[in-house]
């Protein structure tokens, strides 16, 4: 495995393996739910790139980048593990040498949701992809469906700029209590870890109403913050109950929808999915 950390040595790694090449963008600390894009890329890839960056420009003025959690070592070693060809680990000036001054926009797709809550965090987010996407130039990029809205964000970027990347998208990855694997968690505290899944609780329930014929939206979400609500180290910041394919909320669900929430325990920011309705 060949760990580069600077544009040009990975340009120059790249300059000769063998295609198709997977590329696994991440922020690190890595757990079970990279793993499994990982396994995915390996199994239709010839050559496997893996990205570790904590991408500051996705990361708002009061946001966690600063406490993002971060261990290199160890992310390599689960790289190496999982049969990771090379991994490109840069520093920020790197992605962003002296005098960058570009921003990818997207628009209406990223404006709801993660894009009204956090501000500026898709342009962060298309602009480091973009990037990796133009150093790559992999056949295809995989990401992870717990974060819904930033694989149709990157979905519209990628055919908008004719990006010759093929968007994979791989199912969440889960603990055994249903709590969405993500690098966050290892900052809550036991207790936090304890209430934590309630997020997913909440998030069934509102799949069994819609299953069980009710067409409200409205009564959806009440439904799911009545259950966040069970848990009182939980500080939901929305809950929305939305078209999958615009995300723009429902009034009324008459085919599939997307159920997604934010929340905060003990001040870290966790997000989940799920899809409701035929
Ligand atoms: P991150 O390091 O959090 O930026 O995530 C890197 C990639 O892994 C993104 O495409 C995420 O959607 C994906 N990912 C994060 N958590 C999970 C999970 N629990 N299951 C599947 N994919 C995930």
């Amino acid at each position: 495995m060949l760990v580069v950390r600077t544009r040009a040595e990975l340009r120059a790694a790249l300059a000769t393996v063998p295609r198709p090449v997977g590329l696994v963008p991440t922020m690190g600390w890595l757990h079970a739910g990279h793993v499994s894009l990982v396994e995915r890329a390996r199994g239709d890839s010839a050559t496997v790139v893996v990205s570790i960056f904590v991408n500051p420009r996705q990361f708002g003025q009061r946001e966690d980048f600063a406490k993002y959690p971060r261990n290199e070592a160890r992310d390599l070693e689960a790289c190496e593990a999982v049969g990771v060809d090379i991994v490109f680990a840069p520093t920020v000036d790197e992605v962003y040498p002296p005098g960058f001054d570009t921003v990818v926009s997207v628009g209406a797709i990223a404006g709801p949701l993660e894009g009204a809550a956090r501000p500026g965090h898709f342009d962060g987010v298309a602009t480091v992809v973009a990037i990796l996407f133009a150093l790559v130039g992999a056949e295809r990029a995989y990401f992870g469906a717990k974060d819904y809205q930033q694989v149709q964000v990157i979905r519209r970027m990628a055919l908008d700029l004719a990006l010759p990347t093929d968007v994979v998208t791989m199912p969440t990855v889960r603990e055994g209590d249903g709590l969405a694997l993500s690098s966050r968690n290892a900052r809550l505290s036991p207790e936090g870890r304890a209430a934590a899944p309630v997020i997913h609780r909440a998030l069934e329930a509102g799949t069994a109403l819609v299953g069980g014929g009710e067409r409200e939206a409205a009564a959806v979400r009440q439904a799911i913050f009545r259950v966040l609500g069970s848990e009182p180290r939980v500080t939901p910041e929305y809950v929305s109950v939305a078209d999958p394919e615009t995300l723009a909320e429902l009034d009324r669900l008459d085919g599939r929808a997307l159920l997604s929430l934010a929340a905060f325990i003990d001040g870290v920011r966790l997000i989940d999915n799920e899809r409701a309705g035929g």
